[in-house]
């Protein structure tokens, strides 16, 4: 009889599991993907389909169009709910059939990150955070529709309240999307609105560090909050949200009131350690040991978000290019064990650099002991966003939008798309 084929099955297809499933293209195994949605989505741009640069299908591709020349590899839509470690099976819904259980020979968990309230899941009802396509929808409708009112609204305190916008937390998505806002306010809704003066609109960017995009050197968060200041967005420092409800936040202990809140601060992991049962860090990501697999059980990695990893005594960042490279290392882990050839060197993260867009024609980028900010950096985060997009015709359409609404401030898609389970929270991912 012949020898059973080997079964890998990876649990989902963002960064770091389409990285575990490309490595093991050629491997003698049985790839199964499974991701509780249909697309791999590119989080970096979704803070453009929130401000209606782009629209959601620049940004997202069917897992299984990406994955259709890998032979070996089955994608299945299913949401997975628990790990039996002990007997290698995951347990998944599959549509309307609940707790179908999988079994495997290999696991990698790639399920990513979800948003952190730090202790406030009420906030989330106000403040709506990032992650998923449907969230860039929710909080792109929050926005138009703000204006929508605003330009019918005769009450000045409401009309005041409609177009405030309060995102809090000042890393590379709150000053990416605060900043767009701007552009958007001052170039494309000026000249369509006849009752909003774009001089009354208030954009609020909040956070509790002294710095926005405290992980970049100090010049270019300088250079940031200066261009965010240039376009009108005031920057508030070292100060917490204390409270956000439907009137808007209460900050140090200021009212400031507001129709549209986004949250743009925490992430905490997905339940995976609670699956396998195993180590954390603070953030709930699964501690892994320097060949990414789990204590005592070598068959099961865990890379990207959802892993914790020091790396010259520091924990890995919550970034695309950790979650690729681990996704890559765990699939050749697994490639060399097959072969019967010596384990891998311990993994070891290649940092690219940090990139973050402020406003238009202006980006910062650090990278090494490379610093850089104005219009060049932006085009080398063009030119690296276009690169890691998953597929060709994203990268053509997407290049030909940026270039369009470079030149006319024209959106690629400014509509306001309800949902019955639009409100408060999108109907997942
Ligand atoms: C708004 C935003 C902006 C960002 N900007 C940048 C940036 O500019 N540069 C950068 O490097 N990084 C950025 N990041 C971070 C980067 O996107 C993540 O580090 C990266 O996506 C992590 O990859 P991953 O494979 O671990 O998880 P993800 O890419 O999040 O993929 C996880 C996958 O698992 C699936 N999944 C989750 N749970 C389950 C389940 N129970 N069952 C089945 N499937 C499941 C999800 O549907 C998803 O497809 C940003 C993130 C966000 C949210």
């Amino acid at each position: 009889m012949a020898d059973k084929i080997p079964v890998v099955v990876i649990v989902g297809g963002g960064f770091g599991g389409l990285a575990a499933a490309r490595a093991l293209k050629k491997a003698p195994v049985k790839v199964i993907l499974i991701d509780r949605t249909n697309h791999h989505l590119f989080q970096p741009l979704l803070y453009q389909v929130a401000t209606s640069v782009l629209s959601p299908g620049h940004i997202a591709s069917p897992i299984r169009s990406i994955l259709k020349k890998n032979n070996n590899a089955t994608v299945i839509l299913g949401n997975v709910i628990g790990v039996d470690v002990a007997g290698r099976r995951i347990i998944s819904d599959l549509a309307d059939r609940k707790g179908i259980s999988l079994p495997y020979d290999y696991l990698i968990l790639a399920t990513g990150a979800q948003h952190s309230y730090f202790g406030h899941p009420e906030f989330e009802t106000h403040a709506p955070g990032l992650k998923g396509l449907a969230d860039a929808v929710a909080v792109r409708n929050r926005i138009l529709q703000a204006f929508e009112i605003a330009e019918a609204e005769e009450d000045p305190a409401l009309h005041r309240d409609l177009l405030t916008f309060v995102l809090v937390g000042a890393g590379p998505t709150g000053v990416e999307m605060a900043s767009a806002i701007a552009v958007m306010v001052r170039s494309t809704l000026k000249r369509e609105f006849r009752r909003i003066d774009p001089a009354t609109v208030r954009i609020v960017l909040i956070d509790r560090g002294v710095r926005p995009l405290a992980a970049f050197a100090e010049n270019l968060s300088e250079a940031a909050k200066r261009r965010l200041q240039q376009l009108g967005v005031e920057v508030r420092l070292g100060q917490s949200v204390e409270q956000v409800d439907d009137q808007g936040v209460i900050v140090s202990g200021e009212r400031i009131f507001s129709k549209t809140v986004i949250w743009t601060a925490g992430v905490t992991a997905s339940p995976a350690a609670q699956w396998l049962n195993t180590e954390v860090d603070h953030a709930g990501r699964v501690r892994v040991k320097p060949d990414l697999s789990i204590s005592d059980h070598p068959e099961i990695f865990v890379v990207g978000d959802t892993a914790s990893l020091d790396h010259d005594g520091k924990p890995l960042p919550g970034v695309a290019q950790v979650a690729i490279q681990q996704g890559r290392y765990a699939g050749n882990v697994i490639l060399q064990r097959l072969s019967g050839k010596p384990a891998p060197h311990p993994f070891r993260y290649f940092d690219k650099g940090n990139l973050a867009v402020v406003g238009k024609g202006f980006a910062v980028l650090e990278s090494g002991k490379v610093r850089l900010s104005g219009f060049s950096a932006l085009l080398v985060w063009a030119a690296v966003h276009l690169e890691f997009l998953a597929q060709s015709n994203l990268r053509v359409s997407v290049f030909v939008q940026w270039a369009w609404t470079y030149a006319t401030g024209q959106r690629g898609s400014r509509l306001i798309v309800k949902h019955h389970c639009d409100q408060p929270r999108p109907c997942g991912d």
